[in-house]
């Protein structure tokens, strides 16, 4: 091999490392980590990360009902609940009879694989969009609520789709972030697009509240879980190449005791509706009148702060109306009050009453959007976003999915969001404003351009000693 072809063989070598070639994001959800838990003395290693990078200090606003698959689906889509179709956890559809239960609260046997039928989803989920743009593009979902999902749009699926199944440990996550690496990094058919999501901190929060030590210990977790993954994230140069949003659904609020806690069930019940996860659907007029009536007089007697709106008088800035899966009645639960629809008084009683033993630490969500307690943590980093620069304006979450086609250089379709505030946390002169020049800039960041450069470069030295004299 003479120095022609070794130096051909070098830059065809760097060229086929596996990276992907296009712009690379990866999106990270850690269920319920509200913005103002991300403390240095809860989470020093979370918190230094995001000291460095573009920290919207005072969070991202969900989408009402400030559940988890809703607002899973309204980051990945851009789009109101009302307009993306999953409106709760577990939802009713009246024109198809069947109930959508993601997450199996309702315990009924089939009803997750029911829930991922193509009809659910009216929205474009990054991860599609991503893939359609260009063949070579490839997208994953670890765990991401509905990431599995068939929607009615090609290419259905992303190429890597891990359905969420359990909550997991700091153990579970680990092996999880090696295979998040390996996806960006494989040799063939790498991915440059990732959507992970872990079930933590809600699943401790639901079960334990703020104040009883619990928190901590999961918070630490999560934390040892992030500074296991920079390592390796930065040990395989990966922090040059992609970006990183870290996000979350919701935030959480500490219900205040037990008598805060209105169990739907103790007031409706017998036949003629069905339920969702915070709303009624009565099958006439009548029995939604009836239905009413004994919530409101329930709320009246026992001082329940709970507001249980007819469909029609939802606030309008919620988006939260036009579709036929959204009940007739909704109960809104304010911050430091739950509504339950699988517990009863006498339970609640029993166990947290005045002579009950166990003390009542919980914490729920699901309440207005608009409250600071329901506002998740949001700090992006990598190429396209700037350093060691902090956001207080509270952008929301719908806003996320055209920054990502933005960084991902891919028109998005159309959605609910704005760039508005988001675009701030971009890097000026290199990511501009999506325009063929956006595309270009991009083309010439990355290895895209490296895939056209090296090549030409490859055949002009193979040429060149016909016409001038090269000192090799
Ligand atoms: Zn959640």
């Amino acid at each position: 091999m003479n120095i022609k072809q070794l130096l051909c063989a070098l830059f065809l070598l760097y060229s086929v490392k596996g990276l992907s070639r296009h712009p690379k994001l990866l999106l990270i959800s850690f269920d319920g980590f509200r913005y103002d838990l991300l403390e240095k003395g809860l989470v020093p290693n979370i918190y230094k990360w995001a000291s460095m990078s573009t920290w919207f200090t005072s969070g991202v606003k969900s989408q009402y009902v400030t559940y988890t698959a809703p607002n899973h689906m309204s980051i990945a889509t851009g789009m109101y609940e009302e307009e993306h179709g999953i409106v709760g956890n577990y939802f009713f559809d009246p024109d198809k009879k069947k109930m959508f239960d993601y997450f199996n609260s309702t315990g009924k046997e089939g009803i997750v694989n029911a829930s991922q039928a193509d009809f659910w989803f009216k929205g474009d989920p990054i991860w599609l969009t991503n893939e359609r743009w260009e063949t070579t593009r490839r997208s994953a979902s670890f765990y991401w609520p509905n990431g599995e999902s068939s929607f009615p749009y090609l290419p259905h699926t992303p190429k890597i789709a891990r359905p969420w199944t359990v909550v997991g440990d700091l153990k579970s996550w680990m092996k999880d972030a090696d295979d998040v690496i390996d996806a960006f990094t494989r040799e063939t058919e790498s991915v440059n697009f990732v959507a992970w999501y872990v079930a933590e901190p809600d699943h401790t929060l639901h079960g334990n509240g703020f104040h009883n030590k619990e928190i901590e210990k999961t918070l630490k977790h999560l934390d040892d879980l992030f500074l296991y993954f920079i390592k390796k994230f930065d040990d395989n140069n990966l922090g040059t190449d992609v970006n990183i949003i870290l996000t979350a659904d919701h935030g959480h609020a500490e219900i205040k005791d037990h008598k805060h806690v209105m169990c739907v069930k103790n007031f409706v019940n017998g036949a003629g509706f069905e339920m969702g996860d915070h709303m009624i659907y009565p099958h006439s007029e009548e029995i939604g009148k009836q239905i009413y009536t004994n919530l409101t007089e329930a709320v009246k007697k026992h001082g329940y702060e709970v507001n249980i709106h007819w469909k029609e008088d939802i606030p309008e800035r919620w988006h939260y109306k036009n579709s036929s899966r959204i009940g007739k009645i909704v109960f809104e639960p304010q911050v430091g009050s739950a509504i339950s629809f699988s517990c009863t008084n006498e339970q609640m009683e029993k166990q947290y009453g005045e002579n009950g033993t166990a003390k009542f630490n919980s914490s729920t969500h699901g309440q207005d959007p608009d409250r600071p307690e329901m506002r998740a943590f949001l700090i992006m980093r990598g190429p396209a976003f700037s350093e060691n620069y902090t956001i207080a304006d509270i952008p929301s979450n719908v806003d996320l999915y055209n920054l990502m086609c933005h960084v991902l250089g891919i028109t998005p379709t159309e959605n609910n969001g704005t760039m508005e505030i988001v675009k701030r946390a971009l890097k000026e002169n290199r990511y501009l404003p999506m325009t063929h020049g956006f595309v270009f800039n991009q083309i010439t960041d990355s290895w895209s351009f490296s895939l056209i450069l090296i090549p030409s470069m490859c055949i002009v030295i193979a040429f060149l000693p016909t016409a001038v004299k090269i000192p090799f």
